[in-house]
């Protein structure tokens, strides 16, 4: 559609954001729900989100997506938090209404849709590990615990940000025990084997040519393996679990689900998921 006067505008913000497909996603939506919207992707440096925030909101945009690094920086420069985005600690939907700008969390309703209908198998019981700590860690972590997981392993690169989420886990889910364990081949030795469900929450696995830090032989049948990357479509994760017989699930239908629901909160109409899913799917392949 072409950008007009009237044109309603949203735009995602991330560092990087050259990978994301939300662009495409969105503005195919727009497109078939015949509304004159547009959708565009900005790079925003940290030292930028503050200007940026207000920038977007003096110019009139509609909201914003939020991607990594920005997810729980953002929470101090927005007026309001839904509830579950209060929970989570994460913020990846911004709407803006008569001025003010109100913090959703769609990531953690994506995901979760997304692994009840690609994985098919409970959580309910299940000992999950969660590699990340970062905004989509928070929202993923929360919401499994929230849905009876039995059980979660937390294990990230920098130890801090890990320990912190263990302690909003059993704060926020308290019945849910959780742990931290260092992100090293050794820790991811001794922790898989144990867990039913793997996930991989962060930014590793972008890289196609850089294998995951799992080790060898560890995968079996009975895994479940989410990689919350897609792009590429097949991560070095997922291919290792495909390789060992797991359920291997990239994070496209969490793409999808996330952005139907943030296409709701700006616009106020069912959101074509369907066209959304289409418009990406042969890009990723
Ligand atoms: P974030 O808040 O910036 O968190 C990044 C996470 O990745 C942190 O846990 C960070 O560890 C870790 N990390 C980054 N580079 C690493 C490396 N080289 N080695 C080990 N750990 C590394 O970002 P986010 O928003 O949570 O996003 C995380 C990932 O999920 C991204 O790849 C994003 O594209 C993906 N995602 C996908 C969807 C979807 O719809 N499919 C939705 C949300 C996010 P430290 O704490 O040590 O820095």
């Amino acid at each position: 559609m072409p950008i007009t006067g009237r044109t309603r505008l949203v735009a995602i913000i991330g560092h990087p954001v050259g990978h994301s497909l939300s662009p495409v996603m969105q503005n195919a939506a727009f497109k078939s729900r015949g509304l004159d919207w547009g959708y565009i992707p900005f790079d925003v440096e940290p030292r930028h989100l503050k200007n940026t925030v207000q920038v977007l909101l003096h110019l009139g945009f509609a909201g914003f997506n939020v991607t990594i690094p920005h997810k729980t920086r953002i929470i101090p420069l927005l007026d309001r938090l839904s509830r579950e985005a209060r929970f989570i600690g994460a913020v990846n939907t911004v709407q803006i209404h008569k001025g003010r700008l109100i913090g959703h969390n769609t990531d953690a309703e994506g995901f979760f849709h997304s692994l009840r209908t690609e994985g098919r198998r409970s959580v309910r019981g299940r000992r999950v590990l969660v590699i990340g700590a970062g905004g989509a860690a928070r929202a993923v972590a929360i919401r499994l615990a929230s849905e009876g997981a039995g059980e979660l392993v937390i294990s990230n690169r920098s130890r801090g940000r890990g320990e912190r989420l263990v302690r909003d886990l059993s704060k926020a889910v308290p019945r849910c025990p959780a742990a931290y364990r260092p992100l090293t081949v050794p820790s991811l030795r001794a922790v898989v084997p144990a867990c039913h469900f793997i996930i991989n929450a962060t930014a590793m696995g972008m890289d196609k040519n850089r294998p995951f830090l799992l080790p060898k032989g560890v995968l079996k049948r009975s895994h479940t393996v989410y990689d919350l990357v897609y792009r590429p479509a097949r991560t070095p994760l997922l291919q290792q679990a495909e390789r060992a017989g797991s359920r291997a699930i990239n994070g496209l239908g969490m793409l999808v689900h996330q952005g139907a629901l943030a296409f709701e909160i700006w616009t106020g109409k069912k959101a074509p998921v369907k066209v959304m899913k289409e418009a990406i799917i042969d890009i990723n392949y």
